[in-house]
């Protein structure tokens, strides 16, 4: 029987364990989160980081914009995040509005404040092996591996999916901690040999059943990023369901593996960056 990974419980644990930190600091740490429009999973999404982050007494600051917003005015309150003494951590939730040019404006974030860790600088730095700030997902996703002592070292890691958000950076901290990596995207050619091999595999697709559960090696860690809303409401992964799972060594559920874990990795970020600025 497979382990099931409770990113649940590990963000609870994780995030208590912030608290000491923020007590110690001189003012609580800042995070200011952009959502321009109204899109649904958007809206839960920042509802969730405003919850956590209120529990854990950060001085929360959302900016709710109109969905025609002119991209002048968006860089223009990201300027002022910028300089805000008050702010730590900068978060634009995405996806944007297709008028306004979603690189461009994430560009516009100081790095120093981007607790996303999507402005090319922190990407850079991830990539030659000496991060600063990581992005959420993907930083999550290795604390669950490291929660569950999954050996990486050596091992096969098959990614699929290589967005910016999460297979890349993915892709370059199982690098780093010594796994051999490949990474699969739309245009890989029979993609179950692929997975079939890996004593790893992470599904960040977007897409029920973009990954099948008789593909998964017996002994595997699947980590399942995807989060898919179905017609009837219910909330599935990437990673098909079926009994095949249940020789894998570890598996996340979907919901509360990694989604969880995102929040916290962005309390931590955010908590992290406060120290940078108010210790030194
Ligand atoms: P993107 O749409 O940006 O990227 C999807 C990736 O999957 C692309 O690289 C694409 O390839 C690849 N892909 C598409 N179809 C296939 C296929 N049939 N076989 C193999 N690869 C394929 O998505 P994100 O990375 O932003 O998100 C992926 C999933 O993770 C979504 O379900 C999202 O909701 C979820 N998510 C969950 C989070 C959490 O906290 N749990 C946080 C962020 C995302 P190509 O590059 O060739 O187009």
């Amino acid at each position: 029987m497979a382990t099931s990974m409770n990113g649940r419980a590990l963000s609870r644990a994780r995030n208590q364990a912030l608290r000491p930190r923020i007590a110690a600091l001189p003012r609580p740490p800042g995070l200011a989160v952009v959502l321009v429009g109204e899109d649904p999973a958007s809206q839960v999404y920042v509802g969730r980081k405003a919850r956590v982050a209120g529990r854990l007494g950060l001085h929360h600051q959302q900016h709710d914009l109109p969905v025609d917003t002119p991209e002048s005015e968006l860089l223009e309150l990201i300027d002022g995040l910028n300089v805000d003494p008050a702010i730590d951590g900068i978060l634009v939730q995405v996806p944007l509005p297709a008028h306004l040019d979603r690189q461009r404006v994430l560009d516009r974030i100081d790095p120093a404040k981007d607790v996303d860790g999507f402005h090319p600088w922190n990407m850079g730095l991830l990539a030659q092996g000496r991060p600063r700030f990581v992005a959420c997902t993907p930083k999550g996703v290795m604390e669950l591996l490291a929660e569950y002592r999954v050996p990486l070292q050596g091992k096969r890691a098959v990614v699929v999916g290589r967005s910016t958000i999460v297979g890349r950076p993915v892709s370059l901290l199982l690098d780093a901690a010594n796994a051999t990596v490949t990474v699969c995207h739309s245009r890989t050619v029979d993609l179950e040999a692929r997975v079939r091999e890996a004593d790893i595999v992470v599904v960040a697709v977007g897409k029920p059943d973009a990954v099948r559960a008789a593909w998964i090696k017996p002994g595997a860690a699947v980590i399942d990023v995807g989060m898919n809303r179905l017609d009837d409401g219910s909330l599935v992964g990437d990673v098909g369901a079926g009994s095949e799972l249940e020789a894998a060594a570890w598996i996340t559920p979907v919901p509360g593996g990694v989604g969880p874990m995102t929040i916290a990795m962005l309390m931590a970020n955010t908590v992290e960056s406060a120290e940078g600025r108010l210790q030194g």
